[in-house]
């Protein structure tokens, strides 16, 4: 089994914090663990915790979209959330539920590696990058501790609301110009100067 499996076994018994107590199904997140890219959500909502599986809902099926736009399905990418289980209500995990929660996913990533980490909504943003506000820095790569991110909206913020889609349709479609960047300056040098500088696009 892999180190992966192991944490994703764990997540599925973990009764560490209350969301146990209420949750159906814990989400320890889907797809590629080799991909160069890992979506990061706030945590799982209604359908998801139903099924098991991130992004299943609505929201789900327009992120599939989305990586249709660039040529990529869900198979391709790993997806996963900052808190594996469902909030009750959809309210917003409490600090003490994503203190407790986090080393699973800082585990994934230490273990997957991505080249980019392309955060959904302002909460998984504010997760990693705490000072940004979404509204400026989606969109916009940024780089922090050697790591890079694309912050992006929420998908199911482009449901309800044309121009949120209409920023995220044209955020999407920086990834592969932005990963394309990430494995230039990687073959010409290992690590950047300044590692907490903003990765310019251009
Ligand atoms: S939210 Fe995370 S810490 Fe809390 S029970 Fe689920 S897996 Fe465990």
């Amino acid at each position: 089994m892999s180190d992966l499996e192991t944490i994703h076994r764990k997540v599925k018994t973990c009764a560490l914090c209350p969301l146990s107590q209420t949750r159906t199904h814990a989400v320890p997140g889907a797809g590629n663990p080799n991909s160069e890219i890992v979506f990061v959500g706030e945590g799982p909502g209604k359908n998801e915790d139903l099924q098991g599986l991130p992004f299943v809902g609505a929201a789900g099926k327009y992120l599939e979209q989305l990586l249709e736009s660039i040529n990529l399905t869900r198979d391709d990418v790993f997806i996963t959330n900052i808190v594996k289980c469902r909030p009750p209500n959809n309210r917003d995990p409490l600090p003490d539920e994503v203190s407790t929660c986090a080393p699973y996913l800082t585990r994934q990533l230490e273990i997957m590696q991505p080249k980019l980490i392309v955060t959904l909504g302002r909460h998984a943003m504010n997760f990693f990058l705490s000072n940004l506000r979404i509204s400026t820095a989606h969109g916009q790569p940024k780089r922090y501790r050697g790591q890079v991110y694309l912050p992006l909206y929420h998908p199911a913020a482009g449901l309800y609301r044309a121009a949120t889609r209409a920023d995220i349709d044209a955020d999407f479609l920086k990834i592969p110009l932005i990963l394309n960047k990430i494995k230039v300056e990687q073959d010409k040098t290992p690590e950047p100067e300044n590692k907490d500088e903003q990765l310019k696009l251009i």
